[in-house]
């Protein structure tokens, strides 16, 4: 669970047969970031099989190469999507990248703003050199990704962009404050942006995971167990048990989530902050 392998693509409930609403997505060009596993991958393996035109970055070539080869299986078609390497916490290469990536493509339609998540610490303890980390992955590689396809998205009259966020932002998480405070900033980025580009048949919205079973959730809680002296299993159980429905999301409900957004159905759902997290949210 929760590697690189076809199980993390599937859900877990039956929805063959599910698939009748024609989300117009075919021949819509696509980036995922940050898509060689976890929510990113599912994202992109869904936009795929829903026929967009795709390009998928990560840091490690291996790791994309066996990421297309999944998407493309799970979608049904022969061609791999494209693949970029990229570094998404280096400010200075992303706009080079988007451009990189756009000409793949021959323009763009849907942007998924996507990256690992920054090392824990307290809002007492953290350092110059962590919020400044953060803000460079977190913030920028969202906010100057969005900046580069603006204008091709603004000339077309079409656009969609995505941002994968956090349950934190609502309801801070102990002992992650970077990642909370650079993901708020994100948001509010977002919702500025949502109202700028509305004219223009653009969508802005935010997606907030709360626990999904991707490798980042188990090692976080692997991490917990050493300190706790428990287990893997005890940790994943209280995690399941504290939320509503009883169980961990699959990073397929996310998925469909994001992709429904990202299609032309979805015109008028903009600088929305959407939860997807069992009903774990304590506010409303
Ligand atoms: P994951 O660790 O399973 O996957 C992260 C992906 O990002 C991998 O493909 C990795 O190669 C890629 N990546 C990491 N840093 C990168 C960089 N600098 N440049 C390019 N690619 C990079 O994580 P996930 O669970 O899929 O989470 C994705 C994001 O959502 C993270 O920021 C995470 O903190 C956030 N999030 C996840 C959950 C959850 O329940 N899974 C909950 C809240 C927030």
């Amino acid at each position: 669970m929760g590697s690189l392998s076809g199980e993390i693509l599937r859900p877990k409930h039956n929805l063959k047969g599910a698939n009748n609403m024609d989300l117009k997505l075919t021949g819509k060009k696509a980036i995922v970031c940050a898509a060689s596993k976890g929510l990113g991958l599912a994202v992109a393996s869904e936009l795929y099989r829903e026929g967009c035109e795709l390009v998928i970055c990560a840091r490690n070539q291996a790791e994309l190469t066996h990421a297309a080869a999944l998407i493309a299986n799970h979608a049904g078609r022969t061609r791999a999507p494209h693949t970029l390497i990229a570094d998404l916490s280096s400010p200075g290469t992303l706009v080079d990248f988007a451009h990189k990536a756009m000409n793949l493509l021959g323009g763009i339609d849907i942007l998924v703003n996507n990256i690992g998540g920054p090392p824990p610490s307290s809002a007492e303890e953290t350092t110059l050199a962590a919020w400044q980390k953060g803000f460079e992955q977190i913030f920028l590689s969202a906010s100057l990704m969005t900046q580069a396809v603006i204008p091709t998205m603004k000339e077309q009259r079409f656009g969609r962009i995505l941002t994968i966020t956090s349950m934190s932002v609502m309801e801070p998480i102990d002992h992650l404050v970077v990642s909370t405070a650079m993901r708020a900033a994100v948001t509010t980025f977002m919702k500025t942006l949502s109202k700028e580009l509305a004219p223009y048949g653009i969508t802005a919205n935010t997606v907030m995971p709360g626990v999904i079973h991707t490798d980042r959730i188990v090692n976080l809680r692997k991490a917990k167990a050493e300190r706790e002296g428990t287990s893997l299993d005890i940790e994943m159980d209280k995690t399941a048990r504290a939320i509503p429905v009883g169980r961990l999301g699959e990073p397929q409900e996310l998925a469909d989530l994001v992709t429904f957004l990202a299609s032309p159905r979805a015109g008028y759902i903009t600088g929305a902050n959407i939860p997807v997290d069992g009903g774990m949210r304590h506010s409303w």
